[in-house]
């Protein structure tokens, strides 16, 4: 089971039914981000989004990892 953490407050959740609701709005929140001139840092906002302002992370390290170098890859193309 994958973790999700918030890289701000620290809320964690579990990849379960709840997390996929999220995934859903996940494309709207980032052209939201990048309308603000900014890049996402997660994979989607915080619960506590308005009070902490942080993003969601996969704490999985493999996973991550393998997107950073996706990541590195497209914005050197
Ligand atoms: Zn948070």
């Amino acid at each position: 089971m994958r973790k999700l953490i918030c890289d701000r407050c620290g809320l964690t959740l579990m990849d379960r039914g709840d997390v996929f609701m999220v995934f859903e709005g996940k494309v709207a929140w980032e052209e939201a981000v990048r309308a603000r001139g900014s890049q996402p840092r997660g994979i989607f906002p915080c619960m506590n989004f308005i009070r902490c302002g942080g993003e969601i992370k996969l704490a999985d390290n493999g996973w991550l990892v393998r997107y950073r170098r996706w990541l590195w890859k497209s914005n050197g193309q």
